[in-house]
This record gives C-alpha cells, structure tokens and sequence, in this order.
C-alpha cells in the first residue's frame, strides 16, 4: 500500500461496525473468569486489563504510528517530554555515559544535564554535524547518542546515517527526535537508527488540540519499554487524546505538503527582503546543511527561522504587529505560528551563550501552516515594514 494510503486508513471496527473506531473510554477491562484474569496478567492472553497497561484506543494509534516510521512498535506518552524521559530512563542506568547535542529542545536539555545527572549518568554534550566529530567522544561505557534533526530553533542538521553507522560498529544505542519534519519527511529508522521521538503535539496532531509524545522503535526495544518504563512510570496517553490524534494524523500527508509548499515560497521571499538578515531554511539553495539534507529529508518541512535586522527591538515589534500569524510557541499547527526565541523560549538563556548557539536577538522562529501563502506574505510584510 502507498505510505499515503497507510496515512489514511482505518481499521475495522470488530464491534458495530462503525467507520471511525471508538473511543475506549475506560480505567479498567473486566475479566470474564478469574482463568482469563490471570491468563491476562501471565500474558498468555493478550487482552486488556486496566488502561495504564493498554488500552484498545491507544494501541490502535501506536500501531498506525509503528507503521509510519517503518518501526515494529510504538509506545504512546501523555507528552512528548514523557516519551523523552521515559525513553530515556528506559535505556540508560547509573554508570552508563550519554551523549547528547548541544543543542536540543530546552527541557530536554535540562532533563538530561540535571535529572539525568543525579541517577548517576555521565552526560557529553557535543556539538556535531556527522560521525566524525562524535567519535573521540566515545567511551566503553557510552551507552546511547541522542539528537534533533533539524534541530531547534536554527535547524541545522545532523548526518543520521553517518552516526548511526559509527553507533552500531560501538554497539551503542542511537535516539532520534522527530519532532520538526514528522514520520512522512524523515524516517530515522531506516538509516539505522535505533529509536525515533516524537512530540506528536506538533505535526502528528496538526490541530494544537492536545499534548502527547511517541517512543518507535522495534520490538526487542518496545517490550521491555511496555512493561517497565509505561506501565511503572504510568505517563500514558489517555484514550481521548490518542483518538485525537489518530484523527489528526490521517490527513499527516496534506498537511505538510501545503506547509512546506507555503514555507518554500515564503522563505525565498524572505532572503530577498530588505529587513531581513538571515533566513535558515534546509529548502534554500543558500543553506549550509543543504548536502545533508538531500540524504536523509524527503522535503525541506516547514520551519523557517529568520534574523531580522534591527536586533531584539525588531523582533519584538514584528511580533506585536502580525494579525494573521499567531503569536505563540509550539508549532505544527494548520495555523501559522510565530515565536521570538530571545524574548520568550530562550530567554532565560543569558545573551552570549545564545549567540554562541546561533540564537541571534533578531531570530524569529515561524512554523508555517497552510493557509493561503499570500495572506501569510501580506501580513509578514505589512508587520515588517
Ligand atoms: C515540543 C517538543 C518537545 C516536547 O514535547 P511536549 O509534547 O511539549 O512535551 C520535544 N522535542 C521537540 C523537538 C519539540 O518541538
């Protein structure tokens, strides 16, 4: 079936037939014998038994996900920082070393240099591009590398496969997070990596209706996730929101072709404008991780950040004057959204260690979504000028 389709399709209600399946609204399943209880609990028989160990709903949503990724399996968290963690927690113990890229989604940055640190795991941070920069910072007790890919908010690139290669001849664990580009622009497991991450709150969801996240990987990973990091730790996706998103993702494809079409015109648009400096976007000829791009991206998403001239002021103004774009962090959304990363997401981070990190004070961070390109262009220009 062509991955469009797959996007798509429902599974048959076994019940009453109805076309969209049902929401599995329930804490508990009942046991028709106290045999099928503990047949339940041994695991000879796969039925449910009580949502935060599986539930009908979100296993149907896992299993759609598994499929998209190109992955055996799937666990399904209540956000993506609990995928994350869990993920995490689930791989790594006490003695274990960790590296990790600079620069990462800000609570899993904190989580790894903080929480993560105080279980007794030794964290590397690196900045890297491919292999070659990560691997005089492997030692015999690296256990797993973990990065973005674009990452966030400069969205520059990683080489998956090249770390993926390296990762494997060491025997160690490779983790993606999927985030920006979603399961139908990149699939990390099919260049070798291990597990992918995904925030389902942006992309997947598309409609900014709820809060999720999404462990992939295959079975021999999943298994022991299911019964110990899901079922003890217990951040699971409730049924509603796995319903939610299992609607959301079935029009993934269409969503993201008209936002990356939308961002294309708008980032070439961009380069040319006078008050802007800068425009980071893997779409654009001018981008320096255009040659990774090409290996790995099946197309350039749809984030754009861009450096406008005229620094913090700049940002701010352009921030208070646009009516169309929304003004809001997160992104994903059919609506386009529009943040300022020195004010807002990273202004805790002081000044120089941002701009060192490429977080320059004029940089604004505009996840495109897919209403008319020349309204988008309209109220970016009039807010600019
Ligand atoms: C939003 C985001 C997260 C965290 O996900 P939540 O659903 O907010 O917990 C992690 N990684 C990336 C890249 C994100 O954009």
């Amino acid at each position: 079936m062509n991955y469009n389709s797959k996007i798509v399709k429902v599974k048959k209600d076994p019940g009453h037939g109805s076309h969209i399946p049902p929401i599995y609204m329930t804490s508990t399943f009942v046991f028709n014998n106290v045999q099928e209880g503990a047949d339940r609990f041994a695991g000879t028989d796969s039925g449910f038994m009580y949502t935060r160990l599986g539930n009908p709903t979100v296993r149907e949503l896992e299993e759609k996900v598994a499929e998209l990724e190109f992955a055996e399996g799937c666990l399904a968290f209540s956000s993506g920082m609990a995928a994350i963690t869990g993920c995490l927690m689930g791989i790594l113990q006490a003695g274990d070393q960790l590296i990790a890229h600079t620069a990462l989604y800000g609570a899993t940055h904190a989580f790894i240099t903080k929480t993560l640190k105080k279980f007794g795991v030794e964290v590397t941070l690196v900045p890297f591009k491919t292999a070659e920069e990560l691997e005089p910072h492997i030692t015999a007790r690296t256990k797993a590398i973990y990065f973005e890919t674009p990452s966030n908010p400069t969205l520059s690139l990683v080489d998956i496969k090249s770390v993926a290669d390296l990762a494997k001849q060491n025997g160690i664990l490779t983790v993606v997070d999927n985030t920006f580009l979603s399961p139908y622009l990149q699939n990390p497991l099919l260049l070798g990596i291990d597990i992918v991450v995904h925030s389902a709150t942006k992309y997947l969801s598309g409609h900014g209706y709820l809060i999720g996240g999404l462990v992939v990987a295959n079975n021999h990973i999943i298994d022991p996730m299911r019964k110990e990091v899901q079922k003890n730790m217990g951040a699971v996706m409730s049924p509603m929101d796995a319903w939610l998103l299992y609607q959301g993702i079935r029009t993934l494809h269409i969503r993201m072709d008209r936002s990356q079409e939308n961002a294309k015109i708008l980032a070439e648009r961009l380069e040319k404008h006078a008050a802007i400096k800068e425009v980071f976007f893997p779409g654009l000829s001018s981008f320096a991780d255009n040659e990774i791009m090409q290996k790995q991206m099946k197309g350039p998403g749809a984030m754009i950040s861009f450096v406008v001239n005229g620094g913090y002021e700049a940002g701010v103004r352009l921030m208070n004057n646009v009516k169309l774009c929304t003004l809001a962090v997160s992104l994903g959304d059919v609506g386009t959204l529009i943040q300022h990363p020195a004010s807002m997401t990273h202004a805790i981070i002081p000044k120089e260690e941002r701009e060192t990190a490429g977080i320059w004070d004029g940089l604004v961070r505009f996840s495109v979504g897919i209403e008319d390109v020349e309204d988008i262009w309209t109220d970016l220009e009039a807010a600019l000028s």
